[in-house]
Formats: structure tokens, sequence, C-alpha cells
């Protein structure tokens, strides 16, 4: 069974570019341009092993969508990891806190590396 990703980014073209690398690596992909897409998506059933996402969006940021994943315990078994464009202290506290389980800097990581990076984080979870 391929795993299901969720990808979000209020980027289109990045959104785009992840959803092909993920695809064709064959995993199942939906893709959110806004957390609050993901969140109905989420909260619709959607049974996601693995969560991908962006944190600067207009709304309810990364974080605080995946705050709401962690108190209404909505994936219990899913892999949350963050990505975003600046690694700021802040956001990376924020995101230990909440017991993310990868944080990918995307300026510095291609999509192909993005690809690796989640790979690598899912098999040390063991899933
Ligand atoms: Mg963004």
């Amino acid at each position: 069974m391929p795993k299901k990703v969720l990808l979000i980014d209020d980027d289109q073209f990045l959104l785009d570019m992840y959803a092909i690398k993920f695809n064709k690596a064959g995993y199942e992909v939906k893709v959110a341009d806004s957390t609050s897409v993901a969140l109905k998506l989420i909260r619709d059933g959607g049974n996601f092993d693995v969560v991908l996402s962006d944190i600067v969006m207009p709304g309810m940021d990364g974080l605080e969508l995946v705050e709401t994943i962690r108190k209404e315990s909505l994936l219990p078994k899913g892999i949350i990891i963050m990505l975003t464009n600046q690694g700021s202290s802040d956001d990376i506290a924020r995101a230990k806190k909440l017991n993310v389980d990868g944080y990918i800097v995307k300026a510095t990581t291609i999509p192909s590396e993005v690809l690796t990076e989640v790979e690598k984080i899912c098999s040390s979870k063991k899933m």
C-alpha cells in the first residue's frame, strides 16, 4: 500500500514540484495550498501517514495547524515534518514543543533531497 502524504504550502509552484516528486516515488499525494484546506482534508478522515507542511502561510500558520492536529489527536500515527524557508530559532523552538518529527529548510534543500530527507525521517520512525 502506498504511503499517503499530505503536502501543504501556499506556494503553488513548490506544491506542484513536490507533488510530482512524491507521486513518482509511489506515494499517494494530496495537496493543500492553505492550512484551512489541509485541516479539512485531515478532519474528513484523510488518514495521512506523512504530513509535510510549510510554516509561513496566510491565516493559521503551519505550526498552529500542527497544534490543532495534536490537540484533537487527529493523526496519532502520522509523521509530521515542517518545511520552511527560514530556520528561525523561534519557529524551531515551537516545532520542538509540538514534537514534530522533522524540520527541513527548503531554501537549502532541492525537491529530490526533500523526498530523501522525508524517507530518512520515516524510516527512522519505522513506518
Ligand atoms: Mg509559505
